[in-house]
């Protein structure tokens, strides 16, 4: 039956350097023994793949270069300052969002320089149990929520009532006929009902989109689930996004920062 959720962020995976290669390429530049203070191999990689561009991995290893920046972090800070944005394309994160509506989807999706998606097909997926999240303008009218909860369980009915009618779950009904039927059905389920998607991102394209859609100006719901991603990626990665600040508005975190669109 129609049940309340919550949409939800989990960070599934990250790049992760592969220590014989790497070090198999320091010692090929000549810097073997080369450290990097990063506590992340995320953001070990940027630096690496930075500093490759000048050798500039320690002073005079490119006579050229007199002195280098000891610090990951005030490395990936100029790298930011500079705007040098296509270095920080190299890692990638994976994320699953689940419990989000098909109006925070289909903004997601918008975004598509630097992205990898994969969507709970509804042309598959039998929705007889809607999930549903209320924003905050239904949640606090009262009369509103009721509206919302009787339009959903009316639609999620009218899906039981459907499923009865075609037949789908007699053990004669060939595949391919349940899936023209389900995918047919979808046609008249709410976007807001609650489904999963997996979006995966470079850093780049992440700063990106956490400053879109954290903005005052973004949907609710989207804001909700990119102020979880920033808190997340935030703590994980201190030095790739330790420049935003965040401002409260409307009771969701805003991350601004002076390196807007690297
Ligand atoms: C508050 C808000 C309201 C919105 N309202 C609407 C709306 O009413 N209707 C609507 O259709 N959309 C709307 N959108 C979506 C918006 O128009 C963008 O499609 C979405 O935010 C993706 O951002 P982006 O264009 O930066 O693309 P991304 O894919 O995130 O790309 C990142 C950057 O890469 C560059 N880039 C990407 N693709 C290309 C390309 N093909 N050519 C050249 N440069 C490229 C651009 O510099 C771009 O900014 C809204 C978004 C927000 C945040």
């Amino acid at each position: 039956m129609m049940h309340k959720v919550e949409p939800k962020v989990f960070l599934v995976g990250e790049t992760k350097i592969v220590k014989e290669g790497l070090n198999g390429f320091l010692k090929h530049v000549g810097v073997p023994k080369w450290k990097s203070d990063a506590s992340t191999d995320l953001e070990k990689i940027i630096e690496v793949m930075g500093r490759l561009c000048y050798r500039s991995f320690e002073p005079g290893l490119n006579k050229n270069v007199k002195k280098v920046r000891e610090h990951n972090k005030d490395y990936l800070e100029n790298i930011k300052k500079v705007k040098h944005g296509s270095v920080i394309e190299h890692p990638v994160l994976n994320f699953i969002f689940t419990d989000v509506s098909r109006v925070f989807t289909h903004e997601l999706v918008r975004h598509r320089a630097g992205t990898a998606i994969s969507q709970e097909s509804l042309r598959f997926v039998r929705l007889d149990d809607l999930g549903q999240w209320l924003p905050t303008v239904i949640y606090e009218d009262e009369k509103a929520v009721e509206i919302f909860v009787k339009t959903f369980k009316h639609l999620e009915k009218l899906q039981l009532e459907l499923a009865e009618y075609f037949k789908l779950d007699d053990e004669a009904m060939p595949f391919h006929k349940k899936k023209v039927i389900t995918s047919a059905m979808r046609r008249i389920a709410p976007i807001g009902l609650a489904t999963t998607i997996g979006w995966s991102a470079n850093p780049r394209t992440l700063r990106w989109v956490l400053e879109m859609r954290t903005d005052p100006n973004a949907e609710e719901e989207i804001r909700l689930v990119f102020g979880k991603v920033a808190d997340i990626v935030a703590k994980r990665y201190p030095n790739l996004f330790c420049d935003y600040e965040i401002e409260m508005t409307d009771g969701l975190p805003w991350y601004k920062t002076k390196n807007s669109k690297v």
